[in-house]
């Protein structure tokens, strides 16, 4: 039995090693990303429920790596935000999402708004208001068309600061989405007190929808509780038509999903915007 914990320790230690230097690399080269124009960003529309029609578009972050193709957030976006790269990369996204907000306008394609994920790392921090100034003056994209996304428990962590900041935002006309709404603290009682717009229901509450289980009851009750505080309600990750005629029929507002579209270049998004989607 010694030997054998001696075994696996040799093993945790070995793949914790690993690690590390997976992690050591990609910090390296995010470092260079940005000044060798490897981000860019895709958009995933949202729909309309009842009309089908595209109501706005969350960007994405893909970094196109040199050496290592397309590498998608889940691999990257934690080394980002534990080295504090994620500030500049943060910067640079909302950037790029409201000139491109601006380019499709005067492409004279219908207005939409854009949504963009906040990690809790640029949520935090002094000078996060101040550069969201900027970017909107700089760019002269009208904020009412801006959906900032921050998750729960980004905003929880100091709920009090969160409420401050939120605030703030709120004066320069933004919109404020819950992000995965139900994953985190899921205390009610802040959706009062929190200037929050938007709900999107996190994507593995819908995912179950139809299986007959809790997911469901989850989900009518957050729609419900949605509608009666005013806040529009986003449900994510929706994939087939039986979870689409579900929550239509609980009067959800809006998704977004494989179903509709996946998260596609800009180009294909103007596309998108100009013809509809093909349903
Ligand atoms: P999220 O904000 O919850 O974004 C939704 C994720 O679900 C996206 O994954 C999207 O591609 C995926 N998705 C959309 N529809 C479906 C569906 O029908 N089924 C399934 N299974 N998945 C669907 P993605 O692009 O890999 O992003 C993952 C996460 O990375 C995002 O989750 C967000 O938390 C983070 N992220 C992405 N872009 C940014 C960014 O620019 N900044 C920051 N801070 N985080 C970002
Ligand atoms: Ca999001
Ligand atoms: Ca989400
Ligand atoms: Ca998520």
């Amino acid at each position: 039995a010694k030997a054998n914990g001696g075994d696996n320790y040799q093993f945790f230690g070995k793949e914790m090693n690993t690690r590390a230097v997976e992690r050591h690399f990609i910090e390296g080269h995010l470092r260079q990303a940005l000044d060798a124009q490897e981000f860019v960003l895709h958009y995933q529309p949202l729909v309309n429920l009842q009309s089908g029609r595209i109501t706005g578009a969350e960007a994405l972050l893909r970094w196109n790596s040199a050496d290592r193709g397309l590498v998608f957030p889940p691999d990257f976006i934690t080394v980002a935000e534990d080295s504090g790269l994620i500030v500049p990369i943060g910067r640079w996204v909302l950037l790029e999402a409201c000139t491109q907000g601006r380019r499709w306008l005067h492409a004279g394609l219908p207005p939409v708004s854009i949504a963009v994920n906040i990690s809790a790392v640029e949520f935090r921090r002094r000078d996060f208001l101040e550069g969201v100034r900027s970017i909107i003056e700089g760019t002269g994209f009208d904020p009412g068309f801006l959906q900032l996304e921050i998750t729960e428990s980004a905003l929880m962590q100091d709920a009090k600061a969160g409420a401050a900041i939120l605030r703030e935002l709120k004066k320069l006309g933004v919109q404020i989405a819950l992000d995965d709404f139900g994953t985190g603290y899921s205390s009610l009682s802040y959706l009062k007190q929190f200037p929050i717009d938007i709900l999107k229901i996190d994507k593995s509450f819908v995912q179950d929808i139809d299986g007959g289980n809790d997911d469901g009851i989850i989900v009518s009750a957050v729609i419900a509780m949605g509608n009666s505080l005013k806040k529009r309600v986003v449900a994510e990750g929706i994939e087939n038509a039986a979870q689409l005629g579900f929550l239509h029929g609980l009067s959800c507002e809006e998704g977004q999903g494989y179903l509709f579209s996946r998260p596609v270049t800009s180009d294909a998004l103007a596309h998108l915007l100009a013809n509809g989607l093909p349903l």
